[in-house]
This record gives structure tokens, C-alpha cells and sequence, in this order.
């Protein structure tokens, strides 16, 4: 049977790691912490959204990034010192506005593909995860804002999918907690939330059951690729630096998901993966009080303006989630982008009480196209499935089909599938 590992073990390792199983292949994934999902993959806006498709690569964002750099609470935040990172990835990002429309449509086809997928995945391994088929709201403060909206929804129709403008008035009555004084909406129907953490955390489970081999603490320090086939992979061992040591195995091949960690990875091999590490932050509002459950909102929402998004997980907790902050790999929370993020929930959901809020800061692994990478290496045995951006949660399920269908094309598992876990 053949042998393949998968480094990383958040939304993109995990569901890739599943589609290898059901196809027959032996599977180890690596992952530097304890478990699966605890970088991107642990607290992000929760939002399965089609809608969210418009890639960012157009003129208006540029315009507004400029603007937004003299003010410390913009949505998006560059920071000021050079880095030669940041500096190609976004010359890189500028050169792909021409392909815009194309690449919006593309991600709507993958997001499309993967909500079926994962919803099957879920009611056939019965994993549970806050998953609210409510739609999700998008919302508009003025004239300009909503008519680009109304462009996109012509591409996002383009892509197959269907959102519909709304009224003020239709804005409350799909949400009734929502307060505001907007010009216009978008709804989309058919688009859905869910808890990222504990879907991955569940969907790890499934695959340990079917015989996935998850080696935690386990840093991978190098990647080779053998002449005559096959992998070298090298990696410390152990949390703790006294005790940690360094291992190595070979594999058939490797598929490398590895989050912001992927660009560092994908070099070791010779390929160049720009994935730029884009933070961004969210709460997750305990709603601990009758008043607060009642006032929360049950529909998904996106403020265009704030580029701020809201999903309910369950009863009791409301995430809040956005904001983009340009500054290298740092994932420090940072106090004055919280008080953001509590601050239009109050003005938001006034009867909501944030008295008890969990901050959190990740990296979103983002391309300067805007599309992930699914994709064969340079050297054999080495596939990339990575680079999900803001819409890792969303694709992930499509794009672990295509990269295991990718390899089996050169890589026979040599053994039937197998059956589900459940
Ligand atoms: C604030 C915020 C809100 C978001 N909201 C949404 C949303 O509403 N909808 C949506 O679709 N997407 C959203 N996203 C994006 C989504 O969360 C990400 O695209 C997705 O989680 C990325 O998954 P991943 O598996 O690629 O990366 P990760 O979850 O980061 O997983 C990569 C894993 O690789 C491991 N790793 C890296 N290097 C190594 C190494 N050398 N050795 C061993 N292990 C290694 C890491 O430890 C990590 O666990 C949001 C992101 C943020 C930050």
C-alpha cells in the first residue's frame, strides 16, 4: 500500500488526509503542535460562504488600502516597515488584478463543490459542529458600496450561485437582532456556518479511527525527494528542547499543507509557494444570559465596511470575526484590534453583553491570486494543498478531492477503498 504523509493537520491536512484514506493509501500526518486544528484552523469567522468569493486582487482595493494606512482602525492595516516578502507578494497581488473576474469565478466553482462535500462528510461520519444552514446576510451602508455588490453578484451568478439584493426592511426581518441603518443587503440562502476547530477535531478522529497514523509535537525540518521515487522526510520530535530529538522517515510522497508554514517547506524541495501570513482576529462572545441569547443573531452576516463577519455557534457563543493586518509572521493579539471587534458588536447587537470574550489572532494563508495552490511540485512525490486564504474553511473540502485524485493519478494506492468509520 502506499505510504503518504501530509504535513499540517488543520482544516486543509485534515480533510486531505480523509480523501487519501477513502482512496485506499496508508497515511501519516505531521503536526508541530499537540493536536489538529490549533493554528488558522482554531477560531476563524466560521462562514461557509460562497458569497464571499470576490477575490481581493481589483483597483478599489488598493485605493482604500491607501487611505486606510493613515488610520489605526482601518479594516485593513499594512505595516510600514519594508520587507522583501511583502514587498514581491504584493507586486504579485497587483499583477493578478486583470484576472479578477476570472479568478472570482473560480473560487465560486471550488467553494460550491466543497460545501457539498463537506456537508456530506459530515452526515456520513456524524460529526457535530455547530452547523447552521441559515444563510448569510451581507450588508451595505451606502449607495456606491452596494452597486460594486450588485456587480459581484452578477460574477458570483456567473459561478453558479445565486444571492438576491434586500431591502432595509427585508434586512430585519431575515435578522431581527441586527441593529443599523444600512442602504441595502444581499442575501444568500444556500450558504452556511459551522465551527471550523471542532469539525477538523472531529473529522481527525474519523480518520484516526480509519487508521490515519497523527504524529503531534513533531516540527518537519527538511523535505527531499529520492531519486528512484519517494520522500525523505526530517523532523524533531518533542515539545520540550531537552528532550526533543530528530527523526527521519520515507515515505511515496508528501502532500504539504502546512499553512504559512508551507512557502518555507515548499523551498526546501526547490518551488516557490508566495503564501503571505495575513492576520486577522476574532472574539468568540460567551453568551451566558437568557438577554444575550435572545439578542444574538442566528443569520450570518458580513459588514462590508468593517469587513467584519458574525457566526452563531450553537446557544451559547456568537463568534465575531475579521480585520487584515499585513505584518509578517506575528501573531500577537493586539488589544486596540479586540476592542474593534467588541465594539461593533455592541453597536450591532446593542443587548448583547461582552462582558465575557475570548480574543484570538491567526494568519490567513493567503497567494497573491487569491487561489490556493493544488498543484504537483517540481520534484516527484511533492504536492502542495495550500494556500486557502480567507476562504480556507470554505474550500477545503474541494480542494482535498482534486489533490487526491491528482496523485493517485501517479501514484496508485493499490488497494480498494475503504468503508466509512461510522
Ligand atoms: C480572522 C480569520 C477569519 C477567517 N474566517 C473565515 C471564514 O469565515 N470562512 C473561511 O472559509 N475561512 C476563514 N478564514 C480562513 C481559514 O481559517 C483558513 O484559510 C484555514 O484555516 C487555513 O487552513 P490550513 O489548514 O491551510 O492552515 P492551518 O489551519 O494553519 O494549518 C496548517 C498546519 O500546519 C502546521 N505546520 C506548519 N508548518 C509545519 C511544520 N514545519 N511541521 C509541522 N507542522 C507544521 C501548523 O502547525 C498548522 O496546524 C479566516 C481566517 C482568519 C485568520
Amino acid at each position: 500500500m502506499s505510504h503518504i504523509t501530509v504535513i499540517g493537520a488543520g482544516i486543509t491536512g485534515i480533510t486531505t488526509a480523509y480523501a487519501l484514506l477513502k482512496r485506499g493509501y496508508r497515511v501519516t500526518v505531521f503536526e508541530r503542535h499537540a493536536y489538529p486544528a490549533m493554528e488558522t484552523s482554531f477560531a476563524n469567522g466560521g462562514q461557509l460562504s460562497v458569497s464571499n468569493a470576490e477575490v481581493w486582487n481589483h483597483s478599489s482595493t488598493i485605493i482604500k488600502g491607501l487611505k486606510w494606512m493613515l488610520r489605526k482602525d482601518a479594516p485593513l492595516l499594512v505595516h510600514p516597515a519594508p520587507s522583501w516578502h511583502k514587498t514581491t507578494w504584493m507586486g504579485e497581488f497587483i499583477g493578478q488584478i486583470p484576472r479578477y473576474h476570472a479568478n472570482t469565478i473560480e473560487t465560486v466553482r471550488l467553494a460550491l463543490t466543497a460545501r457539498e462535500h463537506l456537508f456530506e462528510i459530515a452526515a456520513r461520519e456524524d460529526i457535530e459542529f455547530n452547523l447552521e444552514k441559515r444563510g448569510i446576510l451581507h450588508v451595505y451602508y451606502d449607495r456606491p458600496s452596494f452597486e460594486h455588490a450588485a456587480r459581484v453578484s452578477k460574477m458570483l451568478k456567473e459561478g453558479g450561485l445565486d444571492r438576491h439584493p434586500v431591502t432595509p426592511t427585508e434586512i430585519s426581518a431575515i435578522e431581527p437582532a441586527l441593529n443599523g441603518q444600512f442602504y441595502g443587503g444581499f442575501f444568500t440562502p444556500s450558504d452556511a456556518t459551522g465551527d471550523i476547530h471542532k469539525f477538523t477535531r472531529g473529522l481527525s478522529d474519523v480518520a484516526t479511527r480509519l487508521g490515519m497514523v497523527f504524529i503531534s509535537d513533531a516540527v518537519v525540518e527538511d523535505i527531499s525527494s529520492k531519486v528512484g521515487g519517494g520522500v525523505t522526510i526530517v523532523w524533531t520530535q518533542g515539545q520540550n528542547r531537552a528532550t526533543s530529538h530528530r527523526e527521519s522517515a520515507n515515505f511515496d510522497a508528501t502532500i504539504i499543507c502546512a499553512g504559512v508554514g508551507t512557502r518555507r517547506l515548499a523551498a526546501m524541495v526547490g518551488d516557490r509557494v508566495n503564501i503571505y501570513p495575513v492576520k486577522g482576529y476574532s472574539i468568540t462572545v460567551q453568551l451566558d444570559s437568557a438577554a444575550s441569547k435572545n439578542a444574538a443573531p442566528w443569520v450570518s452576516l458580513l459588514d462590508d465596511k468593517a469587513k467584519i463577519v458574525t457566526s452563531r455557534l450553537g446557544a451559547n457563543r456568537l463568534r465575531v470575526a475579521g480585520t487584515a493586518e499585513f505584518r509578517g509572521e506575528n501573531r500577537d493579539i493586539r488589544a486596540d484590534r479586540i476592542r474593534l471587534l467588541v465594539e461593533w458588536s455592541r453597536r450591532l447587537f446593542p443587548h448583547v453583553e461582552t462582558d465575557n470574550v475570548v480574543p484570538w489572532a491567526g494568519l490567513r494563508p493567503m497567494m497573491p491570486n487569491m487561489l490556493p495552490r493544488v498543484a504537483s511540485g517540481s520534484m516527484p512525490g511533492i504536492f502542495y494543498n495550500s494556500g486557502h486564504g480567507h476562504l480556507g474553511w470554505t474550500m477545503s473540502a474541494a480542494t482535498a478531492e482534486i489533490i487526491a485524485d491528482r496523485l493517485a493519478a501517479t501514484l496508485p494506492a493499490a488497494k480498494l477503498p475503504v468503508a466509512s468509520a461510522a
